[in-house]
């Protein structure tokens, strides 16, 4: 069966040209009154994803509240600027020519409350998961342990259902707090969030998740909790590659076959386009072999698609959130 649709809308990419952004714009500082918070042009956003490519943002902040955020979303919008989101970069794949408008990053919006008696953990946007599982371990509490090998933050998380051992985002978060671009807050509950498979419908959304509160179990050994996460640890890092840049799965698994085992039957792994090549050690990633461009990156996402749905007549979903402009070459 071939499964067919668009696909642009299969990559998620961007289709915006009105505004390309230049490598050499003169970088200018404007500071956000009543913050202390600056929003800085033209900023690489290569150092700021996993994959270590992409070019610059025309614009780029970095709160660290919610007062900064709320001021930035206002500055946007007085420019008539559009913004994109980003936390810990490990889920995106950048172009080399950059993002027009603002990016907002949470990476900076840090803060984490765990109330031992009931168990819930409440935490900031940019807490990076990983921390925040292995905090969570240490005090006795169960059901982030699945957690610890994912390179996001929370609101990365909350957004694509991040998940890994069977467990998922969904299945701990108790609400999530987002921002709509016009200042308003809300609190959202997974039941409001269409969550699937790393899938929610806060993806591609305009509003951002400025924190989530977890239920987690109180009272477990947190010796065995540390051990638990030390072993799912030491298990990804013993089937997964992690010493080249990459964004973990690049394409989310079909049924029934993983996209990683369609891929390897395909007899594509080590297959390599410019700097970037399928790993050898998972076929689902893929890895900068050092000067990678997001180009290369691209154009092997697609070859990769297009050798799979010649040989099982399945169309791979990217996993990967592809932003600014592509070229097919
Ligand atoms: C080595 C490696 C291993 C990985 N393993 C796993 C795994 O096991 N399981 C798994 O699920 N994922 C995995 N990933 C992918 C990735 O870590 C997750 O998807 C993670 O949840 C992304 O979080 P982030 O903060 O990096 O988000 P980003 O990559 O920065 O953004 C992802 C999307 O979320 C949006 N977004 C980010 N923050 C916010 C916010 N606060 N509010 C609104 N929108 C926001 C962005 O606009 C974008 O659309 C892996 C990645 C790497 C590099």
């Amino acid at each position: 069966m071939t499964i067919s649709y668009d696909l642009s809308k299969s990559l998620n990419v961007t289709s915006s040209t009105s505004q390309i952004v230049s490598a050499d714009t003169k970088s200018r500082h404007i500071h956000l009154p009543g913050t202390d918070c600056t929003i800085k042009q033209g900023v690489s956003l290569a150092s700021l994803t996993t994959f270590r490519v992409g070019g610059p943002a025309e614009w780029y902040v970095a709160p660290r509240h919610l007062e900064e955020l709320q001021a930035s979303f206002e500055w946007a919008q007085s420019q008539g600027l559009s913004v994109t989101l980003l936390g810990a970069g490990s889920n995106l794949l950048v172009s080399d020519r950059g993002l027009p408008g603002l990016v907002i990053c949470t990476r900076h919006m840090r803060s984490t409350y765990f109330d031992p008696e009931t168990g819930q953990v409440t935490a900031a946007a940019g807490e990076p998961l990983v921390r925040l599982a292995w905090q969570a371990a240490e005090r006795g509490l169960q059901g982030l342990e699945w957690a610890v090998g994912i390179p996001g933050t929370v609101g990365g998380a909350v957004v694509m259902n991040a998940g890994a051992h069977n467990s998922c985002t969904a299945d701990i978060l108790v609400n999530a707090h987002v921002l709509y671009p016009d200042g308003k807050l809300e609190i959202v509950t997974p039941q409001n969030l269409g969550y699937s498979y790393r899938t929610s419908n806060l993806q591609g959304d305009r509003r951002l998740v400025t924190q989530a509160t977890f239920q987690l179990k109180p009272g477990a050994d947190a010796a065995q909790l540390i051990a638990t996460t030390a072993a799912h640890l030491k298990q990804r890092h013993s089937t997964q590659p992690y010493n080249k840049p990459n964004c973990g799965s690049v394409f989310r698994n079909p049924k029934p076959h993983a996209a990683g085992w369609l891929i390897e039957q395909t007899g594509l792994k080590g297959h390599r386009i410019g700097n970037a090549a399928v790993a050898q050690r998972h076929a689902n990633f893929i890895l900068n072999c050092g000067g990678a461009t997001a180009s290369d990156i691209f154009q092997l996402i697609r070859f990769v698609q297009q050798k799979v749905e010649q040989e099982w007549s399945l169309l791979l979903e990217p996993e990967v959130k592809i932003l600014g402009d592509f070229q097919l070459i």
